[in-house]
C-alpha cells in the first residue's frame, strides 16, 4: 500500500467509557463532535514479516484493527454510497505508546518508525461483514486478545464518508477503523500474529530497535510535519503559554498546493486565516542526529501558506485534520532554496499581503524552537527522508480572508506565494 494510511482515535466504545470523566473537564470539556483523525506517515508502514522495533525503555502496545483500502478516488462520499469507493480491507496493526492525553497530536506515541504493520488486502468478497468481524491477537502463538468491529461507535462506511468530506482519498489509501481502549503490551523477542476470518494473517516479530535496520525505500508522498504555536509573539496572541515540547501535527498530500492556485473558503464559517511559513526540505536520511549535526540533512528551504478553518478546531488532537488537513489549503512552492543560499535561517522576514495590505510580518528570529533542535527532536523518534518537509510555524498576525481575497506569503530570500480564496460554489 503506497498511499496514505489515516487512523481515528476513539472510535471504540470502551475508549468513550474509559475517557468519559476527563473528557467532561478541561482542555476536553466535552466529548469529540467529530471523528478524532491522525496520520501513520510512511515511516510506520511495514508488511507482515518485518520488525516492529522496540523503542528501550518504553510501553509498546500492539493494536489489531483493519484498514479500509480506498479503490477509486473519493470526495465528499455519502455514507450510502461508501461501498462503491472501498477496494479491500486488510489486518493492520495500530502500534502506539500508551496515551496520556488526546489534547495534541501523539506523533511521539504513533508515528515511531514500523509502528504501522500493515497486511495483504483481501477483496470486499472474501470479507463477510467488515461491522462485525472479530480480530484476534496473539502473541507467541497464545490468544491474547480479541475484539469485534460491531462495537466501533463509527463503522467502516461512515469513516469513508466523513474523512472524504474535507480529504479527497486516493486508490490506496487507507483508513485504519480504530482500536479498543485494551491493548496488548509488547515486548522484544515476541511475535504478534493478528487474525480475523476471510483476511491472510499479519505477523510481525517484536525486535530491540538497535537490532533493527529498517529499509526505507523512496516514498511518492514525503511526510509535511507541521508546527503548532512556534513563534512566541503568536503563542501570546492566542493567549497560551509557550509549548515546552515542539507542538507536531503532520498534513496528508490532499492538502497540498501550488502556486498561483485556489484554495477554497467552506460556506458558513467564520474565521479562515493564512499563516506564512517558513519550509525546511529534508535531504538526507536521518536517523536519532544530534542538534550539532542537524543541519547537514537539510537541503534547502521553501515557503508555505498553512490555512486554518477556525471554526472546526475541537479539543481533540488539536489542531485536528479538519482544521489543517483540507484539500488544497496548504499551498506550498516547489522551488527549494538551496541551503548554502541562505545562511542565516533563524534571521529571515516573513509577510502576508491580503489584496496588497501587510497583514502578517515577522521574523524567524522569534522561532521558539529552532531549526536544528526540531530535526533533532522529530528524527529521536522517526527517521526523517529526503523529500520530508518541516513548516516551522506561523508568527503573529492572522487575520479572517473571504472569497476573492488574493492572499500572499512571502519569506525573505527563499520565494513568494500568491493564492486566491474562493468560495465552494466557484470551485464546483
Ligand atoms: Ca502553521
Amino acid at each position: 500500500m503506497k498511499g496514505t494510511v489515516f487512523a481515528v482515535a476513539l472510535n471504540h466504545q470502551s475508549q468513550r467509557e474509559a475517557w468519559g470523566e476527563a473528557f467532561e473537564k478541561a482542555p476536553y470539556n466535552t466529548p469529540p463532535k467529530t471523528a478524532v483523525w491522525f496520520i501513520k506517515p510512511h515511516n510506520t508502514v511495514i508488511r507482515t514479516g518485518e520488525p516492529i522495533p522496540f523503542p528501550q525503555g518504553e510501553t509498546v502496545l500492539s493494536g489489531a484493527t483493519v484498514a479500509l483500502v480506498v479503490g477509486k478516488i473519493a470526495s465528499k462520499v455519502r455514507v450510502e454510497d461508501a461501498p462503491e469507493y472501498i477496494a479491500g480491507y486488510a489486518l493492520a496493526n495500530e502500534v502506539s505508546l500508551p496515551e496520556e492525553s488526546f489534547y495534541r497530536p501523539a506523533i511521539k506515541a504513533k508515528c515511531r518508525d514500523g509502528f504501522c504493520p500493515l497486511g495483504e488486502m483481501t477483496t470486499v468478497d472474501n470479507v463477510d461483514n467488515v461491522d462485525n468481524l472479530t480480530i484476534i491477537t496473539e502473541i507467541n502463538g497464545r490468544e491474547a486478545d480479541h475484539w469485534n468491529t460491531a462495537d466501533l461507535q463509527r463503522n467502516a462506511a461512515e469513516l469513508l464518508s466523513a474523512l472524504s468530506e474535507f480529504a479527497t482519498l486516493n486508490p490506496g489509501d487507507a483508513i485504519l477503523l480504530g482500536t479498543p481502549h485494551s491493548r496488548v503490551p509488547l515486548q522484544p523477542g515476541d511475535r504478534v500474529r493478528i487474525l480475523a476470518k476471510g483476511f491472510p494473517p499479519l505477523e510481525n516479530p517484536v525486535v530491540d530497535e538497535r537490532d533493527v535496520a529498517i529499509a526505507h525505500g523512496p516514498h511518492p508522498h514525503a511526510t509535511l510535519f507541521a508546527l503548532g504555536l512556534n513563534y512566541a509573539d503568536h503563542a501570546s496572541e492566542l493567549a497560551f503559554t509557550p509549548p515546552t515540547e515542539p507542538l507536531v501535527f503532520i498534513k496528508a498530500p490532499n492538502t497540498f498546493n501550488g502556486d498561483n492556485q485556489t484554495s477554497v473558503r467552506p460556506n458558513n464559517v467564520e474565521y479562515m486565516h493564512y499563516e506564512a511559513e517558513l519550509v525546511v526540505a529534508i535531504g538526507k536520511t536521518a536517523r536519532k542526529v544530534s542538534e550539532a549535526e542537524a543541519m547537514d540533512v537539510v537541503a534547502g528551504y521553501t515557503v508555505c501558506n498553512d490555512y486554518a478553518i477556525r471554526d472546526y478546531l475541537e479539543n481533540y488532537y488539536r489542531p485536528n485534520l479538519r482544521v489543517k488537513s483540507r484539500d488544497g489549503l496548504t499551498p506550498i512552492s516547489p522551488n527549494i532554496v538551496p541551503k548554502e543560499a541562505i545562511p542565516e535561517p533563524h534571521n529571515l522576514r516573513l509577510r502576508t499581503f491580503v489584496n496588497g495590505e501587510l497583514r502578517q510580518e515577522g521574523t524567524t528570529a522569534d522561532l521558539i524552537f529552532s531549526i536544528p533542535f526540531l530535526i533533532a527532536y522529530l528524527s529521536d523518534f522517526m527517521t526523517l527522508q529526503p523529500g520530508d518537509m518541516i513548516a516551522t510555524g506561523t508568527p503573529k498576525g492572522l487575520s479572517d480572508v473571504v472569497p476573492g481575497d488574493e492572499v500572499v506569503v512571502e519569506v525573505e530570500g527563499v520565494g513568494r506565494l500568491v493564492n486566491r480564496i474562493v468560495s465552494e460554489e466557484t470551485a464546483k
